[in-house]
């Protein structure tokens, strides 16, 4: 059994950041959730999908942007059920607008917004503070600290909301999300509301005619409101000390802080941890600082606590000094040798002599790691189509990227991305800068999920003002790089159920593209001669499907319905020139190079090889040979068609 399902009060189980999430939602009666899977949250999705046994009645599912991901949870709280909408930091920027309304129009059954936050990036583009989204939208915060506070909060935070009226945010940076820890149970209630009804409330529901001051107003005494009660909802935790210089912090910082401290040696120190980082109350913050000479807050990416602990403090006339940003960086994950670092300088006392041991050894085992470069999965077909649009330009083209598992081809290989940042910046950028350049030719890229999430208004852009771009859309048929959810294009639900997946071509059509081309990107031929083709179109926005499944997904599938036929590629070592076309230029892992007596050559490790045969369409040579070994009557991969 799941143990997240188990209703054993006072268990304890090992659990992740995620899961304990999940289990909180459980135990709060959740009866519908919604995400667009992003890294660090996405293993929240997974959680609820693969509860949907023993909880049938909770709504889930993988949205199709985290835009309409957040609608579907308000609507769900307007018709009185629990609702919980999950997303990575980046995809506040999309959920935003409806969090703004949300604050305004407020709640009937507890609304949580749970948002995985990736200081250092290290799955992101960007690691923007998303915290500061709680002061724009009027929404409070809570910030976990353990895998136990990471379902407490997430119960506390339906409490909350259904209290104050307004949506609640969690915040579960990487580090939490993550991580593994020891999960005490609570009880999964009797009984939940599965279903509602929606109840007219025009005065809330209706942001018009005077409506949006008045909800605006509202929304502001809420959260006032609930500033006065800070001490009551018992988030924030304060361990006295003798020290003249106190800390504040929250979060998983709030845990290497402490650490630190030990480290340093400091057992006196007043320590004042926040749970609910906004809003602050104003007595307790100031009955912290006042006998204080000095406070350090320590927090990762920007001074969120401090900008408003200095705010409150400045307006109650106490001057304790502020230490956080002056000495902390701004940027990248915190850890408990950067803090004690910092705070060895800060406060003049030496670094403990085993932590110096510590940082030595570790400096010199990083710099003895052989460095790694990303790369596509071995029959990835993604590489496949790289290849082929390198091979039709000759890199001569203008590569505008964007968000997905081909991200990777700004590496080599490939080297074919001129830029990354958001979601649809290809498209979105390029149909821009073709209105100021001239001779240029464009490629523009993006993935299946991509293109649903908010690349079709680009694109219908791009057509509308004649951009002439050439678009690949990579499908693959999964969100791969979030861990295989469904995309639109899925011909399964993530409860296994069949579906329609969206006929992209039909769609392309209906918003006015007159070029649309599919290829197997495993025929490279075909490929490169597709590319060439639509680059020497002159007719506006030009769209190339280059359609095969991810190629884990394909190697799950054989798994569980092994194939007919048994196809093996092998490398003639007589035929073949060593000209690295498939070992340099394609890079597929599954070609390896050995040496003998005559020098290197190149062969195929059968156990890694997908069976792909793009290298075989490549070979100049013909030196790439392909072998069937029939098991049962019936068809191998190479001749099935996807679409
Ligand atoms: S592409 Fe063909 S000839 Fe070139 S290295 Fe590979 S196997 Fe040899
Ligand atoms: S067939 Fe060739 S390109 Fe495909 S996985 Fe095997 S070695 Fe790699």
């Amino acid at each position: 059994m799941n143990p997240l399902a188990r209703n054993e009060p006072g268990k304890t189980i090992l659990a992740m950041g995620n899961d304990a999430i999940v289990r909180g939602g459980l135990e709060a009666g959740l009866g519908y959730f919604s995400t667009y899977p992003g890294t660090p949250a996405s293993e929240i999705g997974e959680g609820f999908t693969a509860l949907k046994q023993q909880f049938p009645h909770i709504h889930t599912e993988f949205s199709v942007n985290e835009h309409v991901a957040a609608h579907g949870a308000q609507g769900a709280s307007w018709a009185n059920v629990r609702s919980m909408v999950t997303m990575k930091h980046v995809g506040m920027n999309v959920a935003s607008e409806v969090l703004h309304f949300a604050a305004y129009s407020g709640v009937r059954a507890g609304f949580v917004v749970v948002v995985g936050s990736d200081p250092g990036a290290t799955s992101s583009t960007s690691e923007q503070d998303d915290r500061w989204y709680s002061l724009h939208t009027h929404l409070p915060i809570l910030e976990p600290a353990t895998i136990q506070e990471a379902k407490d909060f997430t119960i506390k935070a339906f409490e909350l909301s259904e209290k104050y009226n307004l949506p609640v945010i969690l915040n579960a940076p990487s580090k939490l999300c993550h991580n593994i820890g020891s999960l005490t149970l609570g009880s999964l209630p009797r009984e939940v509301q599965k279903n509602g009804h929606f109840e007219r409330n025009p005065t809330r529901y209706i942001n018009l005619f005077g409506g949006s001051v008045a909800n605006h107003r509202r929304a502001m005494e809420s959260i006032d409101a609930l500033e006065k009660d800070i001490p009551l909802v018992s988030l924030n935790r304060e361990a006295p000390g003798t020290g003249k210089t106190g800390f504040i912090s929250s979060s998983i910082n709030y845990l290497y802080l402490m650490e630190a401290l030990a480290l340093l040696g400091i057992v006196d120190a007043p320590v004042l941890k926040i749970g609910i980082t906004h809003p602050l109350n104003v007595k307790e913050i100031s009955g912290f600082a006042g006998g204080l000479e000095r406070i350090i807050i320590v927090e990762e990416l920007e001074g969120f606590l401090e900008y408003q602990i200095k705010q409150l403090l400045y307006d109650t006339g106490i001057r304790t000094a502020i230490k956080g940003k002056q000495i902390f960086p701004r940027y990248g994950e915190l850890d408990v040798d950067i803090i004690a670092d910092v705070l060895s300088r800060e406060l003049g006392l030496p670094l403990p002599e085993k932590m110096e041991r510590a940082l030595t050894i570790s400096e010199t085992l990083t710099t003895g790691i052989p460095p790694r470069q990303g790369a596509f999965c071995i029959g990835c077909p993604h590489r496949a189509t790289l290849y082929s649009i390198v091979k039709a330009t000759d890199r001569k083209v203008i590569f505008a990227g964007d968000i997905g598992c081909y991200t990777l081809s700004c590496l080599p290989p490939f080297r074919a991305f001129d830029w990354v940042t958001c979601m649809n910046c290809g498209v979105g950028i390029a149909q821009g800068m073709l209105q100021k350049i001239e001779g240029e030719k464009v490629i523009a890229y993006v993935g299946d999920s991509t293109f649903f999430h908010s690349g079709i208004p680009n694109v219908i852009n791009a057509v509308q003002q004649h951009a002439d771009l050439v678009l690949v859309i990579l499908d693959n048929k999964w969100v791969a790089m979030t861990g295989h959810q469904p995309s639109p294009t899925t011909d399964v639900s993530i409860h296994g159920e069949k579906m329609n997946p969206v006929d992209i071509k039909g769609l392309l059509k209906s918003i006015g593209v007159k070029y649309i081309r599919s290829i197997d990107p495993f025929n490279i031929k075909a490929s490169i001669a597709a590319v060439r083709d639509a680059l020497r179109q002159e007719e506006g926005v030009r769209v190339i499907i280059a359609e095969q499944e991810c190629a884990l997904q394909f190697a799950r599938r054989i798994k569980i319905t092994p194939p007919e036929y048994t196809v093996f590629y092998q490398i003639e070592r007589g035929r073949c020139q060593l000209c690295n076309e498939c070992y340099v230029d394609l890079g597929c892992p599954a070609i390896r190079k050995d040496f003998n007596d005559d020098g290197h050559f190149y062969y195929i490790e059968e156990t890694a090889c997908l069976r792909c045969g793009a290298c075989k369409d490549l070979c100049p040579n013909g030196a790439i040979v392909r072998t069937e070994i029939k098991l049962h009557p019936g068809t191998s991969r190479e001749t099935e068609k996807v679409s």
